[in-house]
């Protein structure tokens, strides 16, 4: 039987990968500070632990694996990243998990490792025209990520191939571009746009009003979480090491995302535009090196994902006694 281990298992992607590898017939191991907080692990063995710290990461790598995903991180959606009051968390405790996890991978020789760097890597100057972002894999230098999250993504990349070309490592990079669903954070700071949109559709009465950070203009790509989980894998399995984007190249606007998620939801709300922590002005994915590399590209329409995530977040609330005409909205 094959084994794969998981690190940030507890967290959103994580838990929807354990469970895919043990769809495929993997015996898995999940490692994170916590375990999942929506739904429960299907890991054969959850370890909770530090990251950061080099002996537990040496400990949970112990037994070998066929694979490793590390998608462990100080991570959260714009209100988490772009506000600069948590950039040194975020450099400081991402970073060490990297170092440590690719040390303790290398020592134990395991087969092969994914890291999962991310599209706030490429340069804000490619980024400033909502209508043609350059997000090409090519297009990452001159560095100028908008984020310390971006540029700590950048080094870590960076050290993994460093890892594959110094010591023989075999690695895999994917550059995720906004992955959203069910089972992730919708209201504990660190969401991202689908999920906080949606919140705030489902627990607004028809015709209130729905705040947006910003004018609304700025343009993103949002991917469901099972296509991102088909291209990893499907990547991981490839001879192809990246980095490759994997994100949807549906772009929209946020406020187009809104309209969406209204739509989906039967309301009409007043869209309150106020001021917020944004990013760049504009992002898509550009999927032709996946095409290239993989024969395969993310399909899936926005607006199916969004279905999705919008019933369990409109769930989540409704067991909470929030929705409309139940108490409070927020
Ligand atoms: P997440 O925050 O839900 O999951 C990350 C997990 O890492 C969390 O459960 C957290 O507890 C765990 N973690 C953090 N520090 C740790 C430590 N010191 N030791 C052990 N575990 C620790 O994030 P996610 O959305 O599932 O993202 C997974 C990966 O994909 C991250 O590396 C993220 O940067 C990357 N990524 C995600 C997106 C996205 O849109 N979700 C986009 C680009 C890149």
């Amino acid at each position: 039987m094959k084994t794969a281990l998981v690190c940030g298992a507890g967290g959103f992607i994580g838990s929807h990968l354990v469970k895919r590898l043990k769809e495929d017939g993997f015996w898995v191991r999940g490692v994170d500070l916590k375990y999942p907080e929506f739904w429960n692990t299907s890991a054969d063995d959850f370890a909770i632990g530090d990251l950061r710290d080099y002996s537990f990461c040496r400990q949970i790598v112990d037994q070998g694996f066929d694979e490793v995903y590390q998608l462990a991180a100080d991570m959260g959606g714009a209100g988490f990243v772009f506000t600069g009051e948590n950039d040194a968390d975020i450099m400081q405790n991402s970073a060490s998990i990297n170092l440590n996890m690719l040390e303790a991978c290398y020592r134990r020789n395991v087969g092969r490792v994914f890291y999962s760097s991310s599209a706030c890597m490429y340069p804000e100057y490619n980024q400033l025209d909502p209508d043609n972002p350059n997000c090409a894999e090519d297009s990452a230098y001159p560095a100028e990520p908008d984020s310390e999250y971006g540029w700590e993504k950048l080094f870590s990349e960076r050290m993994y191939f460093a890892y594959q070309r110094n010591k023989g490592l075999e690695v895999r990079v994917a550059r995720y571009h906004n992955i959203f669903g069910p089972y992730g954070s919708w209201r504990d700071g660190r969401e991202k746009a689908p999920a906080a949109i949606c919140r705030k559709v489902a627990s607004t009465p028809n015709g209130g009003e729905l705040e947006i950070w910003g004018d609304g203009e700025q343009t993103r790509s949002f991917l469901y979480v099972d296509e991102c989980l088909e291209g990893t894998l499907r990547l991981m399995r490839s001879n192809s090491s990246g980095p490759v984007n994997i994100g949807s190249d549906e772009m929209v606007s946020i406020n187009q995302l809104a309209d969406i998620v209204m739509n989906i939801a039967g309301k009409k709300l007043v869209k309150n535009h106020i001021e917020g922590p944004l990013g760049v002005r504009g992002r898509n994915s550009d999927n032709k090196l996946i095409e290239q590399e993989l024969g395969w590209r993310p399909s899936r329409p926005l607006r199916e994902g969004l279905e999705k995530t919008y019933r369990w977040i409109e769930e989540q609330l409704r067991n909470k006694g929030r929705l409309p005409g139940n108490g409070a909205a927020s």
